[in-house]
């Protein structure tokens, strides 16, 4: 019988929750012992994985966000996971790991132009960190359409990781990778996931209590059922916090699985690179547009009512709302600009590489000026770069992703809209929320009494207080 892979990819990521008021995340309800969230699932999930070396073991992305926390608060299990990862590198030539755009934007609903500068900061946080260029990237919540399969090729990417219902076919064998043909004579390769046993993973405790179990009752049975004559990769696809933090000690069913169980049967285990390294792909397919992994009504789910959650008419006007305040602040960006900077959009590309201190500011405001800029409008161009900055937080697909407004991840949201609204109003002296703040006064939380103008408001005005305290 032909070979059978197997390869388990972990989405590792935490919305951001600093509050972009002190840089900090303030103390969480919920949280347990932890101070907050991103603590707890550290202490859960990243630590114990990095501890038992699974790193080294699957494929795996981890958000941007989620890297800076890391290195600030936890910086020996960052570079324990860069280590597992060189060890894969240096073993196979090839990475096991994957990036992902800077923030967790859902690329369908962003700009052409956000979307190319989410793939470019996440691209240079990666190299920055791995000291290789990314050859796959994972897209948030897998949601995907043609133009951002296109601007992926565009920048080098050669693979990304889709839930099997995104292909066109329903039919499809998931157990090969498919070149998805794009414009210019591009294409881009996919990998699909084996939804049965990655749901079985995610959703099925009994699944993940013993290793040897799940080989033997779960992985041998799909390895069987679909074998079509050709070597074969199975892959299971999952967030990577479910080992460890949904379910309690996953950790350790993942290190042996892919370190024992798994090879006990003959199954080598591999990752998309490896598998891209050693076989060339030859079968096509195309994709269903505006589809992702985990809303079943395409992306209904991060821009209005779904049967997800069917109540939340909130997503909407607050989805309504950003977009037309980000493009009020986009229109005050160029108009102030254009006459300082040679390109206002390049600098804001550009601009990663001040948030990794690969640059320093006077360096990259000096190689983007027109003329030499004096101290006045150097901080006037910093103060809008860090009001680009929020405006592109604030379109975190978390602020969406749940049923109700008043949540952390949806205020969080307001409050980065807030902070890039309150300096642009400081630099340039006109608030660009003022056109659209009445549509989000429309989003109305079913729990509390909060309203989304409300919150948003709130926020501004704590951004005027501690800047008048300054
Ligand atoms: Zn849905």
């Amino acid at each position: 019988m032909p070979t059978t892979h197997f390869c388990v990819h972990g989405h590792f990521y935490q919305p951001p929750r600093e509050d972009p008021f002190t840089g900090e995340i303030p103390n969480e309800y919920g949280a347990g012992s932890y101070s907050n969230w991103t603590e707890r699932i550290f202490n859960e999930c990243y630590q114990p994985n990095a501890q038992v070396g699974n790193f080294q073991k699957i494929s795996f992305n981890i958000g941007a966000t989620l890297l800076v926390w890391m290195e600030k608060h936890h910086p020996e299990t960052l570079k324990s996971i860069i280590k597992q990862e060189s060890l894969v590198f240096q073993r196979t030539g090839v990475s096991n790991a994957m990036v992902q755009p800077y923030f967790h934007l859902i690329m369908p609903l962003a700009s052409e132009r956000d979307r190319n500068t989410m793939i470019r900061w996440g691209i240079k946080d990666y190299e920055k960190r791995f000291g290789h260029e990314p050859k796959g990237l994972w897209l948030p919540e897998t949601a995907v359409d043609k133009g951002t399969l296109q601007a992926l090729a565009d920048h080098g990417i050669q693979f990304t990781i889709l839930a099997p219902w995104q292909a066109k076919n329903p039919q499809l064998d998931t157990t090969q990778p498919y070149r998805v043909q794009l414009d210019n004579n591009k294409e881009i390769i996919v990998f699909f996931y084996n939804a049965f046993l990655s749901g079985e993973i995610s959703f099925n405790p009994s699944a993940s209590e013993n290793a040897d179990t799940f080989v033997h009752d779960w992985l041998l049975p799909q390895s069987e059922l679909l074998q079509r004559g050709h070597e074969q990769l199975i892959m299971v696809a999952t967030d990577g916090e479910l080992y460890g933090h949904h379910q309690l000690y996953r950790e350790k069913f993942l290190s042996y699985l892919m370190d024992g169980a798994v090879e006990k049967t003959g199954i080598e285990h591999y990752f998309p690179a490896l598998w891209l390294r050693d076989h060339t792909v030859t079968q096509t397919a195309e994709i269903m547009e505006n589809t992702s992994w985990s809303c079943h009504h395409g992306i209904e789910r991060w821009r209005n009512v779904c049967g997800d959650a069917p109540s939340a008419t909130w997503k909407k006007p607050v989805r309504d709302f950003l977009n037309g305040l980000a493009d009020a602040i986009d229109t005050l960006y160029e108009i102030h600009l254009r006459d300082l900077v040679h390109d206002p959009w390049k600098l804001r590309d550009a601009y990663i590489d001040v948030l990794l201190g690969t640059t320093s500011l006077d360096d990259l405001l000096a190689s983007h000026a027109i003329t030499t800029l004096d101290s006045t409008q150097q901080s006037f161009v910093t103060t809008l770069l860090e009001a680009q900055f929020d405006r592109l937080r604030m379109f975190s697909s978390d602020a969406w992703f749940f049923y109700d407004l008043d949540r952390i991840e949806t205020l969080n949201t307001l409050k980065y809209a807030a902070h890039a609204t309150g300096l642009v109003e400081l630099a340039t002296g006109i608030n660009p929320a003022y056109g659209s703040i009445d549509i989000l006064a429309r989003a109305h939380s079913e729990v509390s009494s909060l309203t989304g103008d409300v919150a948003f408001l709130g926020y501004l005005k704590k951004f005027e207080m501690l800047r008048q305290k300054k």
